[in-house]
């Protein structure tokens, strides 16, 4: 397969196409980001890297670190962590408060923010040091000893999060939340304004697609099993309300976040990440959308 070829000729395409969408603008720093960036990388289990565009360029992953602290989570409490939070589809935005009320404080999935609030809770009660133990799992999964956060978009995240302290009081109230309310915000917008390029997102995630996470990454690891759950959550409810168009239109498990980048896993095949920071009305990046859509199209390398 010529993943080069192809990778040059969706960014031919996508080039054509209007460049549709908006800027996330409710993270004020967010909307600072430029809308013309458009990059792509793909690598493979024979560890080949391919690349197009601004492939090289950091910016904030967003709600792609959910998987990494899910991973993290699922790794220290097995089993036992689908008593704190689902693990069905939501149908809802990411960001709402309807759910938590009605099932008693128990989010949908680790994926909508009120459950990767959980996830912060479960590792803030599970670590010493929660901070450095994210951010050497990440480091470890993708190679590169530089990935750090972004002050300013964590911040900015911090001083507009109205909802998300809503989630994490809301949950406190119902009994799902342990640690102070404070602390676990503080540690989420770390997490979201992780900063990363398409490369290292593609090398971390092909540990989702390879063999597992079989050998730790600073101290983390999951069977088979437990990264087929991983996928199977992408699949399910990895792209907010529109993880079923996900599925139907191209056809891998994976993660999008509003800083525009989207990853994806071909098991046993590839990882690719892919980043344009121009978002459609539920949160997805337009071109990263559509390219992986092309990718899957003109590879015919869709999971099903
Ligand atoms: N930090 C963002 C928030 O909490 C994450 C949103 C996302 O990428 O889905 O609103």
């Amino acid at each position: 397969m010529d993943y080069q070829k192809i990778l040059d000729e969706i960014a031919i395409e996508i080039a054509a196409l209007p460049n549709d969408g908006e800027v996330a603008n409710y993270i004020p720093e967010l909307a600072k980001a430029n809308p013309d960036k458009f990059g792509m990388h793909l690598t493979t289990v024979r560890n080949e890297h391919f690349a197009v565009g601004d492939a090289e360029d950091k910016f904030s992953i967003q709600s792609i670190s959910k998987v990494f602290s899910l991973a993290m989570a699922f790794s220290l409490m097995g089993e036992k962590l689908w008593k704190r939070v689902g693990v069905e589809p939501s149908g809802n935005p990411f960001n709402s408060i309807v759910q938590l009320e009605y099932e008693n404080g128990i989010p949908r999935n680790p994926f909508v923010n009120a459950g990767a609030l959980v996830v912060v809770d479960v590792l803030l009660s599970e670590l010493q040091n929660p901070e450095e133990d994210l951010f050497a799992f990440v480091r470890s999964l993708t190679g590169s000893t530089d990935i750090t956060y972004n002050a300013k978009v964590a911040q900015s995240e911090k001083e507009t999060g109205y909802l998300n302290s809503a989630f994490v009081n809301m949950m406190k109230a119902k009994g799902n939340i342990v640690n102070d309310t404070e602390e676990i915000l503080d540690f989420y917008y770390k997490q979201c304004s992780i900063e990363m390029n398409c490369r290292e997102l593609a090398s971390a995630f092909l540990h989702f697609g390879e063999n597992g996470l079989a050998y730790s990454h600073a101290g983390f690891s999951l069977t088979k099993s437990q990264v087929k759950r991983l996928n199977a959550l992408m699949l399910s409810c990895g792209f907010y309300d529109e993880s079923g168009q996900f599925a139907f239109k191209v056809g891998l498990a994976g993660k999008s976040g509003v800083g525009g980048g989207i990853a994806a896993v071909f098991p046993e095949e590839f990882a690719v990440a892919v980043w344009s920071p121009k978002l459609n009305k539920k949160g997805n990046s337009v071109r990263a959308f559509n390219s992986l859509e092309l990718l899957t199209t003109k590879t015919e390398s869709s999971i099903f």
